[in-house]
Order: C-alpha cells, then structure tokens, then sequence
C-alpha cells in the first residue's frame, strides 16, 4: 500500500512527458504474432514486445526450435504461446492465426520477420525456382497473412503491422540480388497498405536493418575482412544487435508512433543508404 502511495505520487509530481511515455511505451493487453521468432530478430521482437507487456505468438519451422523460445520467453515471465508455422505454407498461416484467436482472444500486432536467401552469386545466374522460393516466402506470404490478420485487428478497433525489410532494399548487396528486390519490395508493400488499412485505424510500419549478429548474417560477420570493409561504411564502429532491431519494432507499435505509418526505419549504425 505503501509503495503505491508513493508511485501514485511519484506520478502526480513528474512531468506530463514522462506519464505519457510510461503509457504510451506499453503494450499492456495487445496480443503480438511474430513470425520466424524462435531467433536471431523476431526472438528479439517478441522479446522487446513481450517485455512491454503484449502477450506474443511465436512459431518457426521447427517445433524444437518454438519450445526453446518458448522455455526462454517464459523464464523472463513474458507472456507467451508458441507453434509451428513455416509462412510459405497457407495452411500454416491459417493455423498461427486461428490458434492465435481461439487462445490469446484476438490479434492486435503481426511482425512479419521470415526470410529465406536461398541463392548467393551473379542475379543473371538465379533460376526460376529461386526467384518463386524467395518472392513466395519474402514478399507474398507477408501480404496474404497481413491479409488474414486484418480482420481480427478491425475487430479490436486498430493495430499495427510491421515488415522486417533490409539496407539491402535500398542498396543491392552484392551476391545478393533477388533476395535485395525482394526486400525491396517489401517497402513498397509497406507504401501500398498503409493508406487503405489507415482508413481501420492500422498502422503499416517497416524496419530495414543493417547487418545484425544471427544466424542468418553469419557467413558476413564470421568473415572479419568482410566485417572491416562494412565497418568503412558505418558511423557506429560494430555489427549491429537484434536487439537494436526489437526495440525499434517495439517502439513502432506503441502508441508512441501514433503518428506513424507507411514508413520504413533504418537501423544500420549509420550505413549509408538513402537521403
Ligand atoms: P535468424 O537469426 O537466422 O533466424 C531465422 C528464424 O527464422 C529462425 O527462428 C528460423 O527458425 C525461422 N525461419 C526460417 N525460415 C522460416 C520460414 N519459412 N517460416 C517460418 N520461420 C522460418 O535470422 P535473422 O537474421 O533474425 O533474420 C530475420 C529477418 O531479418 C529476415 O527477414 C532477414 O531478411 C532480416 N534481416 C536480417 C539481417 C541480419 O543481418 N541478420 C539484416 C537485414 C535484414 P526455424 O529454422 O525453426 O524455421
């Protein structure tokens, strides 16, 4: 009783601007879907989201890659329900939306953070298979399950939907051709929904980060020439970590970025990438 005498008046004492970040940083009954989240980035997603109080969905591809996240998320008494969803599957997508419904009672934030690359060397080497494994997986299955989300969200009155995008939407990266196009296809994306899914009080957000230390970056930052010669390109000396990557999705789906829409936010330690 004590202790909440003295926050209520610690509130009553403290500036406006620090109530209102208190507030407006939590995410105190939303309900998070985050895609690939049992690493690297979307662990680090639901994590960040997790810890502002959402309660957060996470699948990958394997169901013992979910119940380690699950295990860890829980051990940081974060709110948490795991399954299975590989996102190039419909079915798969169906089933992480219903279960997310029918257990946690609806859906207010989907971060759609799955990527595949299967394919390093010249773009006029990448084959059809490549192209339709890379643009099905990167660039359709995050429209068709924003697609299956949007209703749920209209049904609570708003939401967000965040895309995790790369520096290489920007600046094609080397061996990396069609896995770049289709980050880059991913801000516009981020462009085309925004305005139509404003109209059901959604927010469409994406996050293009530089190069982050996971799994998935570890063939660049293993290499420490490789390393050296990103390091002449960034402002902050370091790779960076997902999560630098979480915080910013975090931030974009609080009502701290109420004002925010149809925007991506580079998180690159300063790489140069756009004006
Ligand atoms: P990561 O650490 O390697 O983690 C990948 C996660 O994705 C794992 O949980 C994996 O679990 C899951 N996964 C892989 N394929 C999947 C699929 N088809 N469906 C569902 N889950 C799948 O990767 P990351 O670096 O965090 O990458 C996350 C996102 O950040 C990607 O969109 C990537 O393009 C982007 N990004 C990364 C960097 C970087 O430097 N790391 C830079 C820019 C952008 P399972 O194996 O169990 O499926």
């Amino acid at each position: 009783m004590v202790m909440f005498r003295g926050l209520s008046r610690f509130l009553r004492s403290s500036p406006v601007s620090v109530r209102r970040s208190m507030s407006q940083s939590s995410l105190d009954g939303k309900v998070a879907v985050v895609t690939a989240s049992t690493d690297g980035i979307g662990l680090a997603a639901a994590q960040a989201l997790g810890r502002r109080g959402a309660h957060v969905v996470v699948s990958s591809r394997r169901q013992a890659n979910v119940d380690k996240a699950v295990a860890l998320l829980q051990s940081q008494s974060i709110r948490v329900t795991g399954t299975t969803c590989n996102v190039g599957k419909g079915e798969d997508r169906e089933k992480l939306v219903q279960l997310t419904v029918d257990q946690c009672g609806g859906i207010d934030i989907l971060v759609s953070n799955a990527a595949v690359n299967p394919f390093f060397g010249n773009i006029m080497d990448s084959t059809e298979d490549v192209w339709d494994k890379i643009l099905s997986v990167n660039v359709k299955s995050a429209f068709l399950l924003t697609k299956l989300v949007v209703p749920h969200m209209e049904k609570r009155g708003g939401g967000n939907v965040i895309f995790v995008s790369s520096v290489a939407a920007y600046q094609p990266m080397q061996a990396l051709g069609p896995y770049s196009v289709s980050k880059t296809a991913l801000l516009g994306l981020t462009k085309a929904l925004a305005p139509e899914l404003a109209q059901s009080n959604i927010r469409v957000n994406c996050v293009a980060p530089g190069i982050i230390k996971t799994r998935f970056s570890s063939a660049l930052w293993q290499n420490e020439d490789i390393v050296d010669e990103f390091k002449k390109q960034l402002s902050i000396k370091r790779i960076g970590e997902p999560e630098e990557i979480g915080g910013t999705i975090a931030f974009l789906c609080s009502d701290e970025a109420s004002y925010i829409t149809g925007e991506t936010i580079t998180v690159t330690g300063g790489m140069g990438c756009r004006l």
